[in-house]
């Protein structure tokens, strides 16, 4: 950063002043010792016969020309200057009062100076801007290089391969059908298999997504690009789309390869909330990419890699079929990936005998692995203030600190308290997941902190598209909701505030059974629930007004509790009668952070779940 100050920046500021100095100059020159005349100042020097040398200019092919005088007994050389409207006249006057005078041309190369001069400072302005512009993208030299994509092709360079990235297993095996097929593609092609033409690595920022892409690449051993979706975001209209278009057929010419898009939110943000509509220059350039996309061939060699950390604001149309059809979800590591990313950056750091990994690995619930890497790098510089040449355990204890305090605001240090609560909260939501039809089956248990305000998840199995809901699965999933707070009540005897999401979520389901699908007997088959999809009011900015009166609204918050209290009374029923296997749950989240289905169901062997079909279901 220092450095590019001093260096271009240094020729900039030269060249700024000596432009400055040329142009200053000039004018002087053109202006220096020039005097504009009146007719009568002139009128005067001549009949007064002061005049000592007079000259007129003319230029033959228009009419106007001018005087140029200077007067008798004036050392200072300064010249007077009249333009006149006709040289003619001018002439005859001359000659009239008996004065002596020269008839000249324009000197032509006086006219090539003040055409071709100022020419030639514009293009060097022009030039510089350019110069600047370009600079500013921190590209290379060339200076019309706008449209031209910016990807940066890595091929032969230090190779990253999956052995660098540690923990992430099973990200690492749903790439690993990727790398086998950019390295013998004929294989599939064969069978008729098509492969993904874009995977979408979501997770949140400092867990690896760029490292994981740069190993799917250096597994495979193809030509790597890639760009941000920063760099397609420019201040010209076009000029994105252009880069994509050049973009795919540098990566055409390069197949078998991968193009991969950091940060794609940058590009493809959910087009049509803007207030401005129509066409910026960011939905232009989507487009194009998803013309890109598109466009080349199921198996033509190309996979498009993208990373994100903002799934939500992706436009829906990136992740239809055909472009961004594989999800990769890249989560914060549990206690042992915490591990092995602390001995993957541990390498080339010589450890002392006191240092103990697995145990910071447990302090360190939620770090990612930048920040395990930004962990160590701290501890190696505490070290060397000290001039050792070992870390040691006191040197990961106060880079911690540091490290911790300064990360405070997206992974918390988060207390053993803390951690037990967030475990029976989300061990209540799996048995539920688990116990009741219509939910689940339960994907994966955790407690890692989302780095998003929650302590934890508990994910079912990604749902199928559904036509529609049932009134049963939707009581289903209030109760779900529910459990976690359930569980904090009865092991704790107290609540948190951690389960407000949970809550509101049962809360928008309790409403819309009522307002929206006719679902409660009371208030009937009527859609209370006026919601417009006004897409350029930019989502809640405006509330539509209520179609009821105040009877009809008390009525329907007294549906909605009553709903609710119903779905509360069954779960806490069901996390009651599956309390050893709440207590079991919660102590192997408290070990392991993260645990698989497997896993989970295992708690259940030797217990029948029996269907509890009670009046909740019977709304
Ligand atoms: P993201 O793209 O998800 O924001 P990066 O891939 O840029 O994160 O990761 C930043 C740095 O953190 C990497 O360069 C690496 O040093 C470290 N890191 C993150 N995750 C891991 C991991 N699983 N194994 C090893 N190092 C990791
Ligand atoms: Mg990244
Ligand atoms: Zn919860």
């Amino acid at each position: 950063m220092e450095n590019r100050r001093k260096g271009p920046g240094g020729v900039t500021f030269l060249m700024l002043i000596v432009i400055l100095f040329g142009v200053l100059w000039f004018t002087n020159q053109m202006e220096q010792q020039e005097k504009q005349l009146t007719y009568k100042e002139f009128y005067d020097i001549v009949e007064n016969q002061q005049a000592d040398t007079i000259v007129v200019v003319q230029n033959r092919d228009i009419p106007t020309g001018r005087v140029e005088i200077t007067r008798k007994g004036d050392e200072s050389g300064e010249e007077g200057i009249l333009v006149v409207s006709d040289v003619n006249d001018i002439c005859d006057y001359l000659k009239e009062q008996q004065a002596e005078y020269r008839l000249v041309d324009v000197p032509a190369e006086s006219w090539l100076m003040t055409t071709i001069f100022p020419v030639i400072v514009m293009l060097a302005g022009v030039l510089l801007l350019f110069y600047l512009m370009n600079r500013q993208n921190g590209s290379g030299s060339k200076a019309m290089n706008f449209g031209k994509s910016r990807a940066k092709l890595h091929t032969g360079e230090r190779k990253v391969t999956f052995a660098n990235v540690a923990g992430l297993q099973e990200e690492k095996e749903e790439l690993e059908e990727i790398v086998d097929f950019l390295k013998a593609p004929k294989k599939y092609i064969q069978v008729g298999a098509r492969i993904p033409k874009g995977v979408l690595l979501v997770g949140p920022p400092g867990t690896g997504k760029t490292l994981l892409a740069k190993a799917v690449a250096g597994e495979a051993g193809v030509p790597f690009f890639t760009i941000s979706g920063s760099d397609f975001v420019e201040m010209f209209v076009g000029v994105g789309a252009s880069r994509v278009r050049d973009l795919f057929e540098d990566a055409k010419k390069n197949a078998p390869c991968i193009i991969f898009i950091d940060e794609i939110d940058a590009v493809a943000r959910r087009r049509g909330t803007g207030m401005g509509g129509g066409h910026d220059e960011r939905e232009q350039t989507l487009n194009q990419l998803l013309v890109e996309m598109d466009g080349f061939g199921v198996n033509e060699g190309i996979i498009v890699m993208s990373a994100t950390n903002r799934v939500d604001i992706l436009d829906p149309a990136i992740l239809r079929p055909g472009r961004f059809d594989r999800k990769v979800a890249v989560g914060r590591p549990d206690v042992q990936g915490r591990e092995e990313i602390l001995r993957v950056h541990a390498k080339g750091k010589p450890l002392g005998d006191d240092v103990d990994l697995k145990q910071i690995a447990q302090t360190t619930a939620g770090f990612t692995g930048a920040d395990l890497e930004n962990l160590l790098n701290e501890a190696a510089i505490l070290a060397a203030k000290e001039n050792r040449v070992y870390i040691r355990q006191s040197d990961i204890r106060h880079a911690f600190v540091k490290v911790g305090i300064g990360a405070e605001k997206k992974s918390k240090v988060i207390s053993e308290k803390e951690k037990r609560i967030t475990a029976y909260h989300e061990a209540g939501h799996a048995i539920l997941f688990h116990v009741l039809p219509d939910v689940g089956p339960v994907y994966s248990v955790s407690i890692i902190p989302t780095g998003m305000g929650a302590a934890g998840y508990t994910m079912p199995l990604p749902e199928q598209d559904e036509m529609f809901n049932t009134r049963g699965k939707m009581l289903q999933d209030i109760t779900v909701a529910l459990g976690g707070r359930i569980a904090e009540e009865l092991v704790f005897g107290d609540i948190t505030t951690g389960a407000s999401q949970d809550i509101k979520q049962a809360t928008g389901i309790a409403r819309s059974m009522v307002t929206k699908f006719g679902m409660s007997e009371k208030l009937g088959l009527i859609n209370y629930d006026n919601d417009s999809d006004e897409v350029f009011i930019g989502r809640d900015l405006v509330h539509a007004q209520r179609g009821y009166g105040e009877e009809v609204a008390g009525a329907i918050d007294q549906e909605i509790k009553r709903i609710i209290d119903e779905c509360y009374q069954r779960a806490k029923r069901i996390i009651c009668k599956y309390d050893k296997v709440l207590a079991e749950c919660a102590q192997l989240l408290l070990e392991k952070e993260k645990i698989t289905r497997e896993e989970f169901e295992a708690l259940f062997d030797g217990l029948e779940i029996s269907e509890i079909v009670d009046n909740a279901e019977t709304v």
